[in-house]
């Protein structure tokens, strides 16, 4: 399979070489230049398949060419080590639960996989590999714990200073070895920056081999199609599987384009809603059809603090930039702050189910814009103890820390500083050459 770039100014590439660079040279996103749909065969048995099943399909028709199938086999059965549960909140209402997975957020599938193909794909190359990663929070702890320990790769993750929850933070400075945590004085748009200009300085590259693990990936982005799947698959057992919309929490989008791509693989899905917060850049384009970056703002749902997400690119190119065709496909939602926190007290004092920030903004979208006849779910990208304080003052009840959780909070925190400014940013990357 050969991947372009969105901007349709780079030679195509392998899925290999997509993989080790991350960014195309001309800044755009790669894309796979076909998308399969799957066999009937496929979607008349999906509610008898495991998730395994699933995504060793998904996986292959994205890879199979050039991975052999052997590796992609291992490799998916590595990555879904843990269920994706599909739970009924109220009735036609369901929560797609994300969180089970060891940094306990939806991000833990993409980055198991991206850090399992990366090795695969570089283990022949003498070099040492560095991955740099910008957080606003779950991104960073997903990809240190999926990278954490593998040889010839070391991660440095960016994020801002003060903005990620204490929680978050301890996931990914506290691990050490080949991870190391970069505090940036700015906000996590300065952290993108920093990572995409490094991406593009010639000079540097010339030393060093660097690759991202952002949702810029198609490694980490295209695998979190298989939940998508898994969440029909288990709506279909149940007779539930008719007028199916999704409700996607959503900051960068990577997420979101995954399920459209799973749709355009023959998923039944009716629409989506991409569920925003206050940075609500996408809801805008969808409603006005022009599209205008702003810098993000800081909210309660801090992993959808994006002003300008990097996967738009993409969700353009799949429609081939037609607005009409895609406020077809996907409603936008905005949340503020205080939607979020009226949306977890609400749905708590009704139904008992906590909430996250993120899986609020998703939940609220669906009680406002679903439809009689159809059956909601919304992706649950975090599990509501990242976001203990927030969640504790909205529900006004104390919530116990998963024991995995709790036990990244024993660590102790090792971090560099670093102003929000590139020629710091290329001194330090530069004294990692050897
Ligand atoms: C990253 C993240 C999102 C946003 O996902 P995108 O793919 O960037 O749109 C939503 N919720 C949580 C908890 C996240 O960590």
């Amino acid at each position: 399979m050969k991947y372009y770039s969105t901007n349709r100014h780079s030679p195509d590439v392998s899925a290999t070489e997509a993989i080790v660079k991350g960014l195309a040279p001309d800044r755009g996103l790669y894309m796979p230049e076909h998308i399969e749909r799957l066999p009937q065969e496929f979607f008349d048995c999906i509610g008898h398949l495991s998730f395994q099943e699933m995504g060793r399909m998904v996986a292959r028709s994205f890879f199979g060419s050039d991975i052999p199938h052997t590796e992609l086999r291992r490799i998916v059965g590595d990555t879904l080590s843990f269920p994706t549960p599909v739970v009924e909140v109220e009735p036609g209402i369901y929560s797609l639960e994300l969180f089970h997975g060891p940094t306990l957020a939806f991000k833990d599938v993409g980055a198991r996989f991206m850090a399992r193909m990366l090795r695969m794909v570089l283990k022949e190359d003498p070099r040492e590999v560095h991955v740099l990663v910008a957080t606003s929070g779950d991104t960073g702890s997903a990809v240190a714990n999926g990278f954490s320990g593998v040889e010839g790769i070391r991660v440095h993750v960016l994020y801002p200073k003060g903005k990620v929850s204490p929680i978050q933070e301890c996931q990914f400075t506290t691990l050490g070895g080949n991870i190391t945590a970069i505090e940036v004085d700015g906000v996590f748009d300065d952290c993108q920056r920093l990572v995409k200009s490094a991406f593009l300085d010639e000079e540097l590259n010339r030393h060093l081999l660097l690759t991202s693990a952002n949702s810029i990936n198609i490694a980490r982005f295209l695998p979190q199609a298989f939940y998508y799947f898994n969440a029909y698959s288990q709506l279909k057992r149940q007779g539930k599987a008719d007028d199916v919309v999704f409700s996607v929490p959503s900051g960068n989008f990577g997420n979101l384009t995954a399920g459209l791509v799973a749709q355009k693989m023959g998923l039944p899905v009716k629409r989506f809603i991409a569920a925003n917060n206050a940075n609500d850049v996408f809801h805008e384009y969808l409603k006005t059809g022009v599209y205008t970056p702003r810098a993000s703002k800081a909210t309660l749902a801090n992993a959808m603090d994006v002003g300008d997400p990097s996967n738009f690119a993409r969700i353009l190119d799949l429609y081939g930039h037609d607005h009409a065709l895609i406020s077809n496909v996907v409603e936008g939602s905005t949340s503020s702050d205080a939607d979020i926190v009226a949306t977890m007290r609400e749905c708590y004092e009704k139904t008992g189910y906590v909430l996250d920030p993120h899986g609020a903004c998703a939940y609220r979208a669906l009680k406002q814009q679903l439809r009689p006849g159809e059956t909601g779910v919304f992706l649950a990208t975090a599990h509501p103890a990242k976001f203990k304080e927030t969640v504790e003052s909205a529900i006004g009840t104390d919530i116990s820390i998963p024991t995995r959780l709790a036990a990244f909070m024993q660590g102790k925190k090792q971090s560099v500083g670093m102003p929000a400014d590139y020629d710091a940013f290329r001194a330090y990357l530069s004294a990692l050459q050897k």
